[in-house]
């Protein structure tokens, strides 16, 4: 019947693991509703890498499936097989690399008109610009897909109608403008598009910023009771289409989805489980930086020096990227990874983070603050210890310690990545990150404090996306939104 027509989301993720993973699970989410069927345009070598988590899906009858698009990494100056940022042999390939991207929206749209049934919407990161022009040529509404919270949202839009920053330097303290809470950071800690950006990338992210305003609508990996008061200002700002649907790692809730999600080659699952099942239940800090980091070696030592000196059982993977030898080498000089080998375990290859932060063993998190990194900690209710690098992350590390309460931060002053790493040398030292970590582990009240609030917060995130919960209504929204909008098509 007509109400029962059915609604084709094309989803089109950026291609990095935190941009991608989330995606592919909104793919399920909206798959598993009625009349709904999912497209994920990507490239080959990533639906090779996210097809194992989604295969049992599709195996089992869920209308979704991959079209994938030839990458042209040969034409935009690639080495083969390169398709994601995070396998990017040097940061000088980023260039090239958002050519080929950007090269991927005539090969979408010489396959367009033949995609069956015809796309309702494109639901896409807001990295992907060109998918904007793609919407309005095709007719069809383009909704974003912003990995992170309302509260980021709120902060940056309100920084870009303020001049707060006027006159300020790097690191002289101002209030975060027209906030619920009062929350203070410097401008060494904003987002590229705030302070140390060129003049390429301010253009690029002015075009997000633009793409974003005329978008039809915006999917937040939030849920509304997380940050209730910054979703509502956030909406009134943004005239409502906002539709938070998180925490979408949730939809991994199966052991199969928990380990094989993000990566396609099955890792060393077991030995860390084993090794996390001789450890006391709640004695382990997890450390990671997410799937695509840079951070210097002198930088990576003072975290492995400040995990020793916790005096913690501690997981670390360590990712190094093009400078893995120089870490390596410094491991084996000082016999670290030996020397620590009945308190640490060390990962150097992909991490099945959901797994490990679900193991009753660990009960801190050491994060990067990478919303999906947060998330997925709140989620397992683990307190985390925050060291945030660059993007958003100095908001959201506010976000989890200031507001919520469920974290203790190590310190970290300033943005410090992509291309600058090296100016800016070490700026946290190991004791911060032992201080922090012990503080987090702590079992007096405060540290029990926080654990409580944290354990709250996953119990909410569960009802949240259960039937009747905030993001399972938000979901039927959207879906029902966007049926409405295709019928009139
Ligand atoms: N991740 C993982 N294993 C790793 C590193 C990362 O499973 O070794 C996953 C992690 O669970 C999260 C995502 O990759 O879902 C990283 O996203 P986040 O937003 O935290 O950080 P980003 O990688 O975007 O900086």
């Amino acid at each position: 019947s007509e109400s029962n027509s059915r609604v084709h989301f094309l989803l089109i993720p950026l291609l990095a693991p935190g941009h991608t993973i989330p995606m592919i699970d909104i793919a399920k989410l909206l798959a598993r509703r009625p009349n709904v069927v999912v497209t994920i345009v990507t490239t080959p070598v990533n639906a090779a890498r996210y097809g194992p988590n989604l295969q049992p899906h599709i195996d089992s009858g869920l209308p979704v499936r991959f079209m994938e698009l030839p990458f042209p990494a040969a034409e935009a100056g690639l080495p083969a097989r390169i398709e994601s940022a995070d396998s990017l042999p040097g940061l000088h390939l980023l260039p090239n690399f958002s050519l080929a991207v950007d090269m991927l929206q005539q090969r979408l749209e010489q396959r367009f008109e033949s995609i069956e049934p015809r796309p309702s919407c494109i639901l896409s990161d807001r990295y992907m610009i060109w998918t904007a022009d793609t919407a309005v040529k095709y007719g069809i509404p383009r909704i974003i897909f912003d990995g992170m919270n309302c509260f980021k949202q709120l902060c940056t839009h309100n920084m870009y109608l303020s001049n707060v920053l006027d006159g300020l330097s790097d690191s002289d303290p101002f209030i975060l403008p027209g906030l619920p809470d009062r929350i203070e950071i410097t401008k060494a800690q904003l987002p590229q598009e705030f302070n140390y950006s060129d003049l390429a990338t301010r253009d690029q992210l002015e075009r997000v910023r633009e793409t974003e305003s005329t978008a039809y609508g915006i999917v937040i990996n939030s849920f509304e009771e997380l940050e209730q008061e910054y979703v509502n200002e956030f909406k009134k700002v943004k005239n409502g289409k906002v539709w938070c649907l998180g925490p979408l790692s949730l939809t991994n809730n199966n052991e199969s989805g928990k380990s094989v999600r993000g990566n396609g080659k099955s890792t060393n699952e077991q030995r860390i489980v084993e090794w996390l099942d001789l450890k006391e239940p709640g004695s382990v800090i997890y450390a990671c930086f997410g799937s695509s980091s840079r951070v210097i070696p002198q930088q990576l030592i003072e975290l492995g020096l400040g995990l020793e000196a916790s005096n913690r059982p501690f997981i670390w993977v360590i990712r190094a990227g093009d400078r893995a030898t120089e870490i390596e080498e410094w491991i084996t000089k000082t016999g670290f990874e030996e020397r620590t080998k009945d308190q640490g375990l060390l990962i150097r290859d992909w991490a099945p983070q959901l797994l490990i932060l679900s193991h009753p063993s660990v009960s801190g998190f050491l994060t990067h603050c990478g919303w999906n990194s947060v998330l997925e900690g709140v989620c397992a209710g683990v307190p985390l210890v925050t060291w945030p690098l660059f993007a958003e992350q100095f908001l959201n590390e506010k976000l989890v310690v200031e507001v919520l309460g469920v974290g203790v931060a190590v310190g970290a002053p300033r943005v410090v990545h992509w291309g600058m790493e090296d100016k800016f040398g070490v700026t946290v030292r190991s004791e911060q990150v032992s201080n922090a970590i012990r503080k987090v582990m702590d079992v007096g009240i405060e540290g029990n404090e926080r654990r409580r609030k944290v354990k709250a917060l996953g119990r909410v995130a569960e009802s949240a996306i259960e039937e009747g919960g905030s993001s399972y209504k938000n979901l039927t929204l959207l879906i029902e939104d966007i049926r409405e909008v295709a019928k009139r098509h």
